[in-house]
């Protein structure tokens, strides 16, 4: 079984600590930072065996080298990547496979936040470390890649199972929910998902994570072919990808 522990760091950042109860085999995600890491292993008793990295942005590789001295611990990212994320022990590409214990771990390629961004698929658990490509209510910023790439990658996020949860690497669901209320405000099940994020901030919970169906319902980068978001941006009838470019472009200027 997998057990996740989700560890806020910085500002808004999460890192995710993935444990097998089986193997006792623990792999943390995007460790931004290394101290709380190692605080999480030694309250549960866990050792470290495996850094997987969504992309090189320093809040995601943060704690890297500190916790491989520390634990020894491999240091799992995509391939693009390996030249600027340092002590990488496996470059791995789309469809490569990883184990954590038996447990089984895709890698999907996720280009649009950056060139080299991964997710981390684990089909047996139902679960998606999705990095900075897809946030609750939200999307990726282009740094690197283009609109194009990002819808693309998008696609094969929402291609998954509708139960699927998403752990993205941020807290930026009340902010981004703001912005998908300005194009969507008549979606009741977005509405109904702001107030429900909404207490859970409240209560100082993450809003993460959501499931596939969840942000298929609420989240506008997901919906171009919403007839109200069309109407709203004077696109009605474009093609998804132009819609979803005008929704990233938009977004980049919200306040
Ligand atoms: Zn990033
Ligand atoms: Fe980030």
């Amino acid at each position: 079984m997998l057990k996740i522990q989700i560890i806020p760091v910085l500002t808004d950042n999460y890192i995710y600590l993935l444990h097998d109860t089986v193997s006792q085999q623990t792999a943390a995600v995007d460790p931004a930072e290394a101290e709380p890491v190692l605080q999480t292993l030694k309250q549960q008793g866990w050792q470290l065996d495996f850094i997987f990295n969504t992309h090189h942005h320093t809040d995601h590789i943060g704690g890297n080298r500190a916790l491989q001295k520390a634990t020894g611990c491999q240091i799992i990212a995509s391939q693009f990547d390996s030249e600027r994320i340092a002590g990488v022990t496996r470059a791995v590409n789309d469809g490569d496979v990883l184990y954590l214990g038996g447990l089984c771990f895709q890698v999907i390629a996720t280009p649009g936040h950056t060139l080299g961004h991964i997710v981390y698929y684990c089909a047996e658990a139902a679960c998606l470390f999705c990095g900075d490509t897809l946030f609750m209510l939200g999307c990726g910023r282009l740094f690197e890649g283009t609109a194009a790439q990002l819808w693309q990658s998008l696609q094969k996020i929402i291609a998954l199972p509708p139960e699927t949860k998403l752990y993205c690497a941020h807290e930026y669901t009340l902010t981004n929910a703001c912005f998908a209320l300005s194009v969507e405000p008549d979606n009741p099940a977005l509405q109904q998902r702001v107030l429900k994020c909404q207490q859970q901030r409240a209560a100082q919970q993450p809003t993460v994570p959501a499931t596939v169906a969840e942000e298929l319902a609420c989240n506008p980068f997901l919906r171009p072919n919403s007839l109200a978001i069309q109407q709203q941006l004077q696109m009605l009838g474009q093609t998804e990808q132009a819609v979803f470019t005008q929704l990233r472009y938009l977004k980049d200027s919200f306040i």
